[in-house]
């Protein structure tokens, strides 16, 4: 429930292990996991390991090359998964549908292997 950043936020939970998740990729500052409710065929989300930014905006502006990674590592995971198409979605703000107030990203496509199955 809470967004002040007072308790760890789910996420801080996935990263400390503290609760499962499917991990599919991760890097010294970064973690990639799916998304527990996927809403595509392909839904993945990544988040930083550092829980101090809240949303997108607050990342650019405190450390713009850590979301030129992030950024980064959905095109890598995307290439993987859906064939290098993909939407990235920062939802940001609670009237935008933010649950989590934890910067992440959805990356979200289409399945490669589903698609080529037809
Ligand atoms: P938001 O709504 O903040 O943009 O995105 C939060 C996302 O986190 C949602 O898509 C939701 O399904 C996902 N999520 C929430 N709790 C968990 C969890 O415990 N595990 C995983 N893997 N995803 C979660």
């Amino acid at each position: 429930m809470s967004s002040s950043g007072a308790e760890p936020s789910i996420f801080s939970r996935i990263i400390d292990r503290q609760i499962p998740a499917t991990i599919v990729a991760e890097t010294d500052r970064l973690i990639a996991f799916e998304d527990i409710a996927p809403k595509a065929p392909v839904h993945v989300v990544i988040t930083t390991k550092d829980p101090q930014y809240r949303n997108v905006v607050e990342l650019a502006a405190g450390d713009p090359a850590l979301l030129a990674d992030l950024v980064e590592l959905a095109r890598q995971i995307a290439s993987e998964r859906t064939g290098g198409q993909f939407r990235l979605v920062f939802n940001t703000g609670e009237a935008a549908g933010q649950t989590v107030f934890h910067v992440h990203a959805h990356v979200m496509g289409s399945s490669a292997a589903s698609d080529t199955l037809g």
